[in-house]
């Protein structure tokens, strides 16, 4: 019954996830928002894709008709994947500190980090993120469930990325710009030239 084990596998990382976002999540000061409505709206696609979905495949059989089969062996794959994005969301986490927000927002004395990962890519928590996504299908092994966290963490990230990296170059000019020169968004910058 290994799909059953995986998908087990599944809800434990995501607990260590939930733990390592509460732990991080405490400080909301005064602050100064960039985003929109739409981006508002594209924050909740996600829950639907970590929560919802896997939540209806695993407790009831209205997703079966989307269930396929994989070997135990990339179940594993997804468990390391998973793990990395555990890693990196810890990381990411410890990190950016207290400027961590949901939103696009500036908060009160807010400086800006490029230690840590952040020394390597802009967008940390969003890697973490869509490394999640590819490890979902490979621990639920259905289409709906199993995608659900790619196809609805993307529509965030390609509208936010522009918007938080506008916002940050508006309020941090050229230091952002020479730090955005260094390293890459998602994936490090292999040279530097
Ligand atoms: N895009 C980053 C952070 C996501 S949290 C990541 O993927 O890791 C979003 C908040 O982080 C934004 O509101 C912004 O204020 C803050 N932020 C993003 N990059 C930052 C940086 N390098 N230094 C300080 N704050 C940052």
């Amino acid at each position: 019954m290994s799909d059953t084990f995986f998908t087990i596998l599944y809800f434990i990382f995501v607990f260590a996830a939930s733990i390592i976002r509460g732990v991080y999540s405490k400080q909301f000061k005064q602050s100064r928002e960039y985003a929109d409505k739409l981006d508002g709206f594209l924050t909740i696609l996600p829950v639907f894709g970590m929560f919802v979905f896997p939540l209806i495949y695993a407790l009831t059989s209205w997703l079966d008709f989307a269930n396929y089969q994989l070997p135990a062996w990339t179940g594993w794959i997804g468990a390391a994947i998973f793990a990395l994005s555990l890693w990196v969301l810890w990381r990411s986490h410890a990190d950016l500190g207290r400027f961590w927000s949901v939103k696009v927002e500036i908060q009160e004395e807010h400086k800006l980090v490029t230690d840590g990962i952040f020394k390597h890519i802009r967008h940390p928590m969003y890697a973490a993120h869509i490394l999640w996504g590819i490890a979902q299908p490979l621990l639920l092994w259905n289409w709906i469930a199993g995608l659900s966290m790619l196809v609805m963490i993307f529509p965030l990230y390609f509208y936010r990325v522009p918007i938080e990296e506008g916002m940050m170059a508006y309020e941090f000019g050229d230091e952002y710009q020479h730090y955005k020169e260094r390293t890459g968004r998602i994936f490090p910058k292999l040279r530097n030239n």
